[in-house]
């Protein structure tokens, strides 16, 4: 008699029980059905075809454009006792030969297989002579052409139906947006699938988020307060700015190492192996770290630049406590990180219709670093969760953010930089409002405007903090030709009329801000 999913999820995986909606996916698979599934990284997808792969006769098909990680999947199912392989180009011919060989003979229980080399007539004719399970699409975000995943292979995997329609297909993603995720099902012909859609809230995860001042002295009073021994992942735009904060932690004391691009293929296999093997290894990564990483124990991850996304923010904040225990999600950010992704973005080659989606994903991180609500709201709302209860675990739940009237202070803002002429960044613009009289300000001749001097009531930070806050609330934006100028934007028209006022959050002062969590 056939064993149920149930009993192999006790005998082969050696779990208890079911998590979330794995049963019911599983059911939907063994009856033949598509299924669409968007769970959280960490959520546990993978037995979801996993056991059906087992259960229905022939081979799964699996679908994975993470070579470096297929063959640790590999490995692992292995171990368990099942019959597991992988095709990439790692493999050599006569590897690759005895693989084919296996799946022609239904020997396999599992396949899995890179994009590309399953798209080849060769494979696509080696499948036709094969007995498919079903095909398994990880990943399965990478079909959209709007997301920093894309792969263009990804798009022609709608032939799998067209060539197997019998066939069951799960397409598994932890990027649930909802434009992504009618994206995956038009492309992939997923319409009939059922969708599974899980709760994204990590709720061991404190998220925090703070204003920019000096980061690296930031991040080092973070960790020597809150994680002087704990493994966690440091993420920075840039690979100098990776090499210059591991150096710097290393320096203190951490052990800390790089991890982006540049480096060879060996040193960061190296440095990933003993992040994942050693205790209290602190990765000082660019985003090109984590896809895949399956560590339990992240106590921690930093971002010390702001994240280009709250999809990426979400994916790379995800990485941290696994194992449920209480892990901090923990940012600087400031008005100059929006100038760089700005610019980022206008200077790519991308079309004005993928820089628009790209723009819009930037304003929605801002709104999330300036909110006054929970957080935790904040980010869930944008996977389309809505959350009626603020969560209690966010910087914002447990110091709720106080604001004051901010309407006089946006006017002088606002006028300031119409005032010269919409052509300078923030800093500039806070000069001119405090009254300052350098040599900049005297050769524009604006110690002679009339907003020079009229906002000495505010200190240099909240004027900065005005202006963050002008261009989250769509008031100001960032005129990225003009090296991060700031333009008045239609919206700032009431305002500067005196028809509409306008609530600020009022940020903590470094400092204080310091004692009252440490007194937490
Ligand atoms: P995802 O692919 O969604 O990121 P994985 O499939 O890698 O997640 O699963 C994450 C971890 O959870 C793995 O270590 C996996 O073995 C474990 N896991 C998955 N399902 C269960 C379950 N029902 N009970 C216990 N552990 C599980
Ligand atoms: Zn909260």
């Amino acid at each position: 008699m056939q064993e149920t999913p149930l009993q192999i999820l006790n005998r082969v995986f050696g779990y208890e029980r079911f998590r979330g909606d794995q049963a019911e996916i599983i059911d939907r698979l063994l009856a033949g059905d598509d299924a669409l599934v968007l769970m959280p990284t960490g959520g546990g997808k993978s037995l979801c075809y996993q056991i059906p792969a087992l259960l229905r006769p022939g081979t799964a098909i699996v679908v994975s454009p993470l070579i470096a990680l297929m063959q640790d999947q590999v490995d692992a199912m292995r171990q368990l006792g099942v019959a597991a392989a992988y095709l990439n180009s790692t493999l050599d011919p006569e590897a690759a030969q005895g693989v084919e060989e296996a799946l022609r003979a239904g020997t396999l229980d599992l396949l899995y297989v890179a994009p590309e080399r399953l798209l080849t007539e060769r494979f696509l004719g080696l499948l036709g002579e094969a007995r498919i399970a079903l095909f398994a699409i990880d990943e399965a975000h990478c079909v959209s052409q709007w997301g920093h995943d894309f792969r263009p292979e990804y798009i022609q995997l709608g032939l799998l139906h067209t060539r197997w329609p019998e066939v069951p297909r799960i397409a598994l993603t932890a990027t649930a947006d909802a434009p992504t995720r009618a994206e995956i099902v038009s492309r992939l012909g997923l319409e009939r699938a059922h969708q599974f859609v899980s709760s994204f809230d990590r709720p061991n995860i404190r998220y925090r988020v703070v204003e920019k001042a000096n980061p690296r002295q930031q991040l080092l009073d973070f960790l020597r307060r809150e994680h002087p021994q704990d493994a966690g992942i440091v993420y920075c735009l840039s690979r100098k700015r990776v090499e210059d904060t591991a150096a710097f932690l290393a320096a203190e004391g951490f052990t800390a190492l790089p991890y982006h691009a540049g480096l060879a293929a060996e040193q960061r296999r190296a440095h990933q192996a003993r992040f994942l093997r050693e205790e209290g290894v602190v990765m000082v990564a660019t985003i090109a770290f984590g896809m895949g990483i399956d560590k339990p124990d992240v106590r921690f991850v930093a971002h010390l630049d702001l994240p280009k996304s709250l999809e990426s923010y979400y994916q790379e904040t995800g990485r941290a406590g696994r194992d449920g225990l209480p892990a901090d999600a923990w940012m600087t950010y400031g008005i100059g990180d929006l100038v760089t992704l700005r610019r980022i973005i206008e200077d790519s080659e991308a079309d004005e219709r993928f820089k628009r989606i790209e723009r819009q994903k930037l304003d929605g991180m801002l709104g999330y670093c300036e909110t006054i609500a929970c957080r935790r709201q904040v980010l869930l709302e944008y996977f389309g969760e809505h959350r009626v209860e603020p969560c209690g675990n966010c910087d914002t739940c447990l110091e709720p953010v106080d604001t004051w009237d901010g309407t006089e202070a946006a006017r002088k803002a606002l006028s300031c930089i119409y005032r010269t002429g919409q052509r300078f960044g923030s800093a500039y613009l806070t000069d001119v409002l405090l009254g300052k009289d350098h040599e900049r300000i005297r050769r524009f001749g604006h110690d002679r405007v009339s907003t020079h001097g009229i906002g000495q009531e505010l200190g240099a930070a909240q004027w900065r903090s005005v202006y963050r806050q002008l261009v989250a609330a769509g008031l100001v934006e960032v005129d990225h030709q003009g090296h991060g100028a700031l333009r008045l934007t239609e919206r700032s028209r009431p305002l500067l009329r005196g028809e509409a006022r306008i609530e600020l959050r009022r940020d903590p002062e470094p400092r204080r801000a310091q004692r009252a969590r440490q007194g937490t």
